[in-house]
């Protein structure tokens, strides 16, 4: 048996030696490790610090506003190759630093000799214990990067997308004041697709529209968190947005309440998503004849072995799919964008959010359309000292 693994171990080697001495002319990052990858890598090591993320504006949804949110920075090192990994924690959901801290310290990496063993370490991970979905993902994500270094290759080509079909990502303006609305949407106004947080009452919900409305005519995505109590209110104030320009909304109402919002999405005339009703793959059979499509984030997925499953379940079951994101450095928004060739929507501007980004990565055009690096990995580049994002857009 053993003689067995360690023949398909060499030729799994050799033909991955081969496929990236082909690719070594088109590319600049082809790996000479990957030869002996199977063979003879040395241990994983797994470090982590906590990363406070601080907001440029408060940012409100329905429910909360806040000005900082907590997040953990994740290294997997392995002969000398650092793969990158983050695990942010938003407070509405369960998940604090000291709970990804403890989560994190019981991982033990040791046990495996080959970071290409994907489906086993994750596996692992996984098992540990119930939810802590962003700590899980922080690993998912840091070992995605360091087998695409060791691969030499970018997740969105060794999944066979093209770069070229990446969407432009939503700006989401937070719940404000008119002035402050006013003033973000401007800041705002070269982005393609602004995404507008709505779901408390008719009047607040109307003047949030109305000033974004005042001083831009761009395509609006609506978030109304769960926010809407009534399902007959709920898709009148859908049909008014409609008229106003509003291309899709998602969670209308609470994310339990699946036969309203399958009532409203049979009537309404614009695509309704589901974000907080999902968490992971096992959800979206319950989710098909509920909502139009699903929103997939890496931090409730557990990283992206589970959110390429997610994505391709979803298109199976002919639903449209977005990929969002939280509060987030350009690391986990990398790694996210690295699917996005293949959704409909990309709301990925949690690192536009932030005036601390620790890493280069995806790049976003003025008007949002993501641009993703040839790098291997997550595409990630490490910087010196932390910079504002926004003022980055190329
Ligand atoms: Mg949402």
């Amino acid at each position: 048996m053993s003689t067995r693994r360690n023949f398909m171990r060499a030729s799994l080697a050799a033909t991955l030696g081969a496929a990236f001495a082909q690719s070594s002319a088109r590319s600049a990052f082809a790996a000479p490790q990957v030869a002996n990858a199977a063979s003879a890598l040395g241990k994983m090591k797994l470090s982590f610090r906590p990363y406070l993320l601080t907001l440029r504006h408060a940012f409100g949804v329905s429910g909360v506003t806040r000005t900082e949110t907590m997040g953990v920075q994740v290294e997997i090192e392995c002969d000398g190759i650092v793969g990158y990994g983050e695990a942010s924690m938003p407070p509405y959901l369960s998940e604090s630093t000291d709970s990804v801290l403890a989560f994190l310290k019981r991982v033990d990496l040791s046990q495996f000799n080959d970071p290409f063993a994907l489906d086993d370490i994750l596996t692992y991970v996984d098992g540990i214990c119930e939810n802590n979905a962003a700590a899980k993902c922080s690993i998912d994500l840091a070992l995605h990067d360091l087998v695409g270094k060791l691969m030499g290759q970018p997740w969105w080509r060794i999944w066979g997308l093209n770069k070229e079909k990446t969407p432009t990502t939503m700006y989401t303006i937070g719940i404000d004041t008119p002035e402050k609305v006013m003033e973000k949407t401007r800041e705002a106004a070269k982005f393609e697709l602004l995404k507008v947080k709505l779901g408390r009452d008719k009047k607040s919900d109307r003047e949030m529209i109305e000033s974004v409305r005042a001083v831009s005519d761009k395509p609006i995505a609506v978030d109304a968190n769960q926010g809407w109590k009534d399902k007959v209110y709920a898709l009148e104030m859908i049909e008014w947005l409609h008229e106003q320009g509003i291309v899709m909304v998602e969670q209308p109402m609470k994310k339990t309440k699946h036969d309203d919002i399958a009532w409203i999405t049979e009537r309404s005339p614009l695509p309704v998503m589901a974000d907080e009703s999902l968490q992971r793959l096992t959800d979206i059979p319950k989710l098909k004849g509920v909502f139009s499509g699903i929103n997939i984030k890496l931090m409730k997925c557990t990283g992206l072995r589970e959110a390429w499953k997610m994505l391709n379940f979803a298109r199976a079951l002919d639903m449209k799919v977005m990929v969002g994101c939280m509060t987030e450095t350009s690391c986990a928004i990398s790694a996210a964008a690295q699917l996005s060739p293949a959704v409909d929507w990309a709301d990925l501007d949690g690192n536009l959010l932030i005036s601390n980004d620790l890493f280069d990565g995806v790049r976003t055009e003025p008007n949002g359309k993501l641009v993703l690096s040839d790098k291997p990995g997550l595409g990630l580049t490490k910087l010196e000292k932390p910079i504002n994002r926004l003022d980055t857009l190329i």
